[in-house]
């Protein structure tokens, strides 16, 4: 097998001296395992925290140890009996091209009800973290405006979109032009601002008159102080992801302290601010496979997918990510 290994810890940006590409051999399979033959390798801004040793919310990867990651596979080999092979299955098989399950963690998926990439995408991890973010704690009603940062990725277009199911005024935010008309063209956002422009806050402003109702927070830095001063009286902002601090050593980005004016502003506009890891509302999955399916056959829900090919391609890939050059979910083909 051919594997992607966590060669060094990065300070800041993540450099291509911090992975290493590996051979292997693959052992054989003993009672109970099955062989996989990885497919489709998901690439998420959160891998960046993993390759930290700092403590979070799940275990940093092993020095020298397999990049982390969702995975779609092809079942190769099998001696464990609820799989066979040929059957396509969602795993979290890492950066690799081979990888052994003992199939507790598998889930099988059905290549005939939607395309197999959709699993690592829309109809998985990412679509099910904009579903739950919106209905535990952004909650859009009716008219409402909400705002969604890196609108034309993966979680954002799906808030987006869901947000507008629920009858809520939508307003993007993307890095350039393309993107931007790409979420107001395809994703029929009402509204989407490039945030690169100069002009950012007050074309932000401008496009939100009635304030904000809801801001489903990806991003910080430049955007969420751009936001911040437009959020109405009891507005709720999920905290599902804070990209562009990914890259930075906590020391450098507390600089300013903000922390009077945020807190004032929750205190004087009843606003409530609740971070959420997608995990913690793993039992509502049903109910979104159900809805999401409906929603993409009825064409209110759509998704663009960024796919690389070649799991050596995975670093530089990834490192993109982390500076808006994907367009779309990130997803690395590694093989037919
Ligand atoms: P995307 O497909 O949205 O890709 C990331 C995008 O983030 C880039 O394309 C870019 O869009 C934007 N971006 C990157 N760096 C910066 C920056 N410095 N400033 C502003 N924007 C930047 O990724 P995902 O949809 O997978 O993830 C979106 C967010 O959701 C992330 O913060 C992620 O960590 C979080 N997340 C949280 C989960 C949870 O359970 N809480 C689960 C899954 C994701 P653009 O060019 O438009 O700026």
């Amino acid at each position: 097998t051919t594997r992607i290994v966590l060669a060094s810890r990065p300070t800041g940006k993540p450099v291509a001296a911090n992975f290493r590409l590996e051979q292997e051999t693959v052992r054989d399979i003993g009672e109970g395992e099955v062989l996989l033959q990885i497919l489709y390798l998901s690439l998420d801004p959160y891998m960046r925290g993993r390759m930290d040793d700092a403590k979070s919310y799940a275990k940093s990867v092993e020095i020298d140890g397999v990049m982390e990651g969702g995975t779609v596979a092809r079942v190769v080999g099998s001696r464990n009996a609820a799989f066979k092979p040929g059957d396509i299955v969602l795993s979290h098989s890492g950066w690799q091209s081979y990888a052994i399950s003992d199939g507790s963690a598998l889930r099988k998926l059905d290549p005939d009800a939607a395309p197999i990439t959709t699993a690592l995408g829309i109809l998985g991890m990412t679509g099910f973290t904009a579903y739950a973010g919106l209905r535990n704690i952004g909650k859009p009603k009716a008219g409402e405006t909400l705002v969604v940062a890196a609108a034309s990725g993966a979680v954002g277009s799906a808030v987006g979109q869901i947000a507008r199911i629920f009858g809520a005024r939508v307003v993007g935010i993307a890095g350039g032009a393309e993107k931007c008309d790409y979420a107001s063209r395809e994703f029929g956002f009402d509204a989407v601002i490039d945030h690169r422009s100069s002009d950012f806050a007050s074309r932000l402003e401008a496009a939100c008159p009635n304030g904000i109702d809801v801001y489903f927070e990806n991003v910080g830095g430049h955007v969420w102080n751009a936001v911040f001063p437009l959020l109405n009286d009891f507005a709720r902002v999920p905290v599902c992801g804070l990209i562009a601090h990914y890259n930075e050593e906590p020391s450098i980005s507390e600089g300013h302290n903000q922390l009077p004016t945020v807190m004032r502003g929750i205190l004087r506009r009843s606003l409530t601010i609740r971070g959420f890891i997608q995990r913690e509302f793993v039992d509502q999955r049903p109910d979104f496979y159900r809805e999401a399916a409906q929603w993409i056959a009825e064409g209110r829900l759509k998704y663009r997918e960024d796919i690389v090919d070649g799991l050596e391609n995975a670093p530089e890939a990834f490192m993109g990510l982390l500076e808006g050059k994907n367009f779309g979910k990130l997803i690395v083909r590694i093989a037919q």
